[in-house]
């Protein structure tokens, strides 16, 4: 069993990359991806676990892209994290990043939420703040009654307080993801719009931009929508990547490997998609 979707402090997750690596091993992983949101940060000190830990840890990333005007994660596995070309596109995006920052706490007090930057910059154990921490920073506050509430309320893709992240393309994500010795899937397309969303011609389109796999395993999915992607990514030739997309105490009843419980991505998906590098990285 593998998990290709996690997160730790350097974006919005709770446990530091060590306590990721020794959970792996803990929960009987044989493969671990590290992805934490626009950021290679964590990625390090996750690989310099890897001689102690048994399980394969992989380095990724999952970057915020726009599609079809909303908010689509591509996830890069096996990046090369010392990539200098990469490594210059990342840190654009962190400096646009907290830029959109800055602007939400701005938006927010014009909606009558009398909150700081300070206020938010509190509950993010590193600097790369996400909406996660806006939303304990709201609920702090006294503005939002949960952290659901806070998405639904202020700042959710569709919410008066969001402002998107930069404007990066699938395309464009799925070849900078190449071009660092990657492979690119797209994260949790269940998730994306509404359940109804009928994604045959779209995941098409996401293909022909260069993205080789697609999130089929997924902790929120039904049975019915499990066997939809799972059958979406071999009509289109995708690999049926899978992962918790676990946060710690973000995410309570989240776990690693297991999702809610019932999650299960067998090792093969691993090996489809390491063949799926580029040819030089390999
Ligand atoms: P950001 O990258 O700062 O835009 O924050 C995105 C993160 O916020 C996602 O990765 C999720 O962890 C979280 N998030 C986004 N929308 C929701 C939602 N409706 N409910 C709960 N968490 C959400
Ligand atoms: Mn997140
Ligand atoms: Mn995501
Ligand atoms: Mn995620």
């Amino acid at each position: 069993m593998i998990d290709l979707h996690s997160h730790s402090i350097f974006s919005d997750g709770t446990d530091t990359p060590e306590a990721l690596a020794d959970l792996a091993d803990r929960a009987g992983l044989t493969a671990l991806a590290l992805t934490d949101h626009d950021t290679l940060e964590g990625l390090g000190r996750f690989l310099a676990c890897q001689p102690r830990t048994a399980a394969q840890l992989v380095p990724g990333i999952e970057l915020s892209c726009r599609f079809l005007g909303r908010v689509l994660h591509v996830l890069g596995l096996f990046i090369d994290p010392g990539n200098p070309r990469f490594r210059a596109r990342i840190e654009d995006m962190r400096e646009r990043r907290v830029e959109r920052n800055r602007c939400m706490v701005e938006r927010l007090q014009e909606l009558g939420v009398a909150i700081t930057w300070e206020e938010v910059a509190a509950l993010a154990p590193t600097d790369a703040i996400s909406r996660t921490h806006f939303a304990r920073a709201l609920v702090r506050h006294g503005a939002a009654g949960s952290p659901q509430d806070a998405f639904r309320r202020y700042i959710g893709d569709d919410g008066p307080a969001f402002v998107p992240l930069k404007d990066l393309t699938p395309r464009d994500a799925a070849a900078w993801i190449r071009e660092a010795g990657g492979v690119s899937v797209v994260a949790h397309p269940g998730r994306f719009s509404h359940r109804s969303f009928r994604w045959e011609a779209a995941m098409a389109d996401l293909k022909a931009q260069g993205l080789q796999g697609l999130e089929a395993h997924y902790p929120d999915y039904g049975p019915a929508e499990h066997q939809y992607f799972l059958e979406l990514a071999r009509v289109l030739g995708m690999v049926p990547s899978g992962g918790s997309d676990y946060h710690g105490g973000h995410k309570p009843g989240q776990y690693l490997g297991v999702g809610t419980g019932s999650l299960h991505v067998p090792d093969e998906v691993l090996d489809r998609l390491k063949g799926l590098r580029p040819a030089e990285t390999v």
